[in-house]
């Protein structure tokens, strides 16, 4: 008899706030913040209701990003979390910017791998003429070929830089917020936040979009976390790239623990919910940090990138080709995945060069 079974919650309050959040409502801070503290038990109720703000505006499309780390190390910024700053020690590659002949080499890679954008991305507290130069002479010429969108990440930008790259063809300019304001003087002492905003501003008058996240787990309170979230708000920032943050030997956060894969989750709830149509990207960390649960930030998210991270090695392509197709997703813009029984896709010399050259596994940087 039906009357005697128990009693089943049919819905939770985490898919009445997904439905106010589908009607236009905002989430508010004390909402958002509610999510980072909720229990282990309801986590399927709350990628549950995440995913239904994902279908609504991205269906079961996965967006794929691929990294060309065009300039490593030599930074003189002292971003505590990042291998590359001038107080790290951390044992990467350091080269100055890559030829001509490198950077299309990893257009074409990042086409072969099914990516619709291609991010460029140099070291570096702001980029020098040769640089800005560099990028306007190659992003036509990739685009022209393989027919990418292209991301710049090249640090802070001024007003001028900022339209000079619109006008060479870029579509859209990355700098991390990373965290809240309160918090940033904490992870960096050589700029500010501020600075970063005042970036992004210049990038926006240039009409480029905004590629803006952040990283999780360097000592920061679900507050700082929670306020990091409504600055991407209120910048109304197009595509959000969320990293957890992975531990560097060698850099001041080297003794940071491995977050939660569970807490990570409802990081990405909460990006979800509090920017429920800005592209949501899991990116560096994924592996390391999500683990089994990367098909449930999938649920969540729309976008990963596909292969290396800047100065690590990202899971074997396959791997996400297998956990998108399981999930019944699809790759936006590309014809058809990869058929899973073929062998994996061999890394091409220049993805090989890098991996082998990052003997430390490190993690990408704001700039990217
Ligand atoms: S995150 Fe960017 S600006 Fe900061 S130290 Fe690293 S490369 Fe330099």
């Amino acid at each position: 008899m039906l009357t005697s079974m128990p009693s089943v919650a049919l819905s939770s309050p985490w898919r009445t706030l997904a439905a106010n959040v589908l009607d236009g409502a905002d989430v508010s801070k004390a909402q958002a913040l509610a999510i980072l503290d909720s229990s282990d038990e309801e986590l399927l109720e709350l990628v549950n209701a995440a995913f239904e703000i994902r279908k609504k505006h991205f269906g079961k499309t996965v967006q794929l990003y691929f990294l060309m780390n065009a300039k490593s190390g030599l930074c003189p910024e002292d971003c505590h979390y990042c291998s590359q700053s001038k107080i790290s020690d951390a044992p990467i590659p350091k080269y100055n910017i890559l030829s001509r002949d490198k950077l299309l080499e990893g257009a074409k890679l990042a086409a072969e791998r099914q990516s619709k954008t291609y991010c460029i991305v140099i070291s570096g507290r702001a980029p020098n003429e040769r640089e800005i130069q560099a990028i306007e002479k190659i992003v036509p010429e990739i685009k022209q070929t393989f027919g990418l969108n292209i991301c710049a990440c090249l640090g802070l930008l001024n007003e001028s830089q900022a339209q000079r790259l619109a006008a060479a063809g870029v579509d859209k300019v990355n700098h991390n917020l990373n965290t809240s304001q309160d918090y940033y003087p904490q992870i960096c002492t050589t700029h500010t936040f501020e600075d970063r905003i005042e970036t992004l501003k210049n990038v926006r008058k240039a009409g480029l979009e905004l590629c803006s996240g952040g990283i999780i787990g360097m000592g920061e309170s679900r507050q700082d976390i929670v306020e990091m979230a409504f600055s991407l708000r209120e910048l109304a920032v197009e595509s959000i790239p969320l990293n957890f943050l992975h531990a560097i030997d060698g850099t001041p956060m080297q003794q940071k623990e491995y977050l939660s894969a569970r807490d990570c989750i409802r990081a990405l709830a909460m990006f979800r919910f509090v920017n429920p149509r800005s592209e949501l990207r899991i990116a560096g960390g994924r592996e390391r940090h999500l683990r089994s649960l990367q098909p449930l930030g999938l649920m969540i998210a729309n976008s990963i990138f596909i292969g290396d991270y800047l100065t690590t090695q990202g899971q074997a392509p396959l791997e996400d080709y297998r956990m998108i197709e399981d999930l019944g997703f699809e790759i936006t813009g590309q014809a058809a995945l990869p058929e899973t029984t073929q062998a994996d896709i061999p890394h091409p010399e220049i993805s090989q060069a890098k991996c082998q050259s990052a003997s430390d596994p490190t993690q990408r940087s704001c700039c990217g």
